[in-house]
């Protein structure tokens, strides 16, 4: 497994071995940064009977590991292990029956072990109405049962079911640093020296369409430039033209509508653990009004996502036009 998966795996086996453990888990990486093996190493290690403790051969502390062999072992080996299951979609999104299917399995008495576990590799294709009906799930636990959420992208899940999972986040070396990697990494590559091993350091990075304006200073500052158009919009009603231009023109502007709404969502929240006022609520825009613009935006980011053809501008127009709705609704 790749280091930086280690040290999660370090924490989870700590929590695991002192029964603490939450019922519900998102796991969050980039694409091949690992977080499918970490995942089945966790769900292997909860299904198994009979766990080991393994310490690394350069130290540090044990990781416990499922001793594929017990019967749990085994027939998960063969996929046919009965309390666990796959919750996959073949569509472009996970529907709420699929969610369904989950529950019901909850419901049901474990067969075999004692655990019962689900897996959800693409958390991020759930339609809303599915990732709600998973969100009595997650309210309601069933005791023993535990299921485990693989997402690329953090922001496209509700801020309701972020919050109420465990969040480990594997985190890609970023900004110069992340760059430099790359350069020695495509080096290596072009002159084929040990080259699976790179290329497969390449593809961890590959994907990085979660990391542009991190890591480029031309993209940060259209980020800065969105907010701000983003912000006097919501707050006031400006610099419409500019932020559709932008929405239609950038690649990155449906995915930066959600971040910004979901990290304002989330300074609702804190501030209202912390006892501060936040900014949205000094520009008397409720948490409600926000969760629900959030909502449109990411209902428009599938849409983009999942028509080919699906028309930017017609989009852009149609998510702005119920933003204002929402923000100020016509008397
Ligand atoms: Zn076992």
């Amino acid at each position: 497994m790749l280091q930086m998966c280690r040290e999660k795996q370090v924490q989870l086996s700590r929590q695991y071995q002192q029964n603490t453990l939450a019922h519900a888990i998102i796991i969050q990486g980039i694409e091949g940064s690992g977080q499918d093996a970490l995942a089945k190493w966790l769900i292997e290690l909860l299904i198994c009977q009979n766990p080991l403790s393994i310490t690394h051969p350069n130290g540090g502390e044990a990781v416990s590991e499922a001793c594929g062999q017990c019967k749990s072992c085994l027939l998960k080996k063969t996929d046919n292990y009965p309390d666990h299951l796959l919750l996959n979609t073949d569509n472009k999104t996970l529907g709420v029956d699929d969610i369904r299917r989950g529950n019901a399995f909850f419901e049901k008495t474990a067969q075999l072990g004692t655990v019962k576990t689900i897996l959800i590799p693409q958390a991020q294709t759930m339609t809303v109405a599915a990732a709600n009906a998973l969100l009595k799930t997650l309210e309601e636990p069933t005791p023993n049962s535990y299921i485990v959420l693989i997402t690329e992208d953090l922001d496209s899940l509700l801020p309701t079911i972020v919050s109420r999972c465990a969040l480990y986040v594997i985190r890609p070396i970023i900004g110069d640093a992340l760059l430099a990697q790359l350069n020695v990494s495509n080096n290596g590559y072009s002159q084929g020296s040990n080259s699976s091993m790179v290329s497969e350091q390449v593809n961890a990075y590959v994907n990085l369409s979660q990391l542009p304006e991190l890591t480029d200073k031309a993209i940060y500052q259209e980020f800065q430039d969105f907010s701000e158009n983003y912000l006097d919009y919501l707050t006031q009603g400006k610099s419409e033209n500019k932020l559709l231009s932008q929405i239609v023109d950038s690649k990155h502007s449906l995915r930066w509508l959600e971040k910004i709404t979901c990290n304002l969502l989330r300074e609702y929240y804190l501030n209202n653990i912390t006892g501060k006022s936040s900014m949205m609520a000094n520009k008397q825009i409720s948490a409600q009004v926000l969760n629900q613009i959030y909502q449109a935006i990411i209902t428009s980011n599938k849409l983009i996502k999942s028509y080919l053809q699906a028309n930017r501008q017609f989009v852009g127009e149609q998510l702005l036009m119920t933003i204002n709705d929402i923000v100020r609704p016509s008397i």
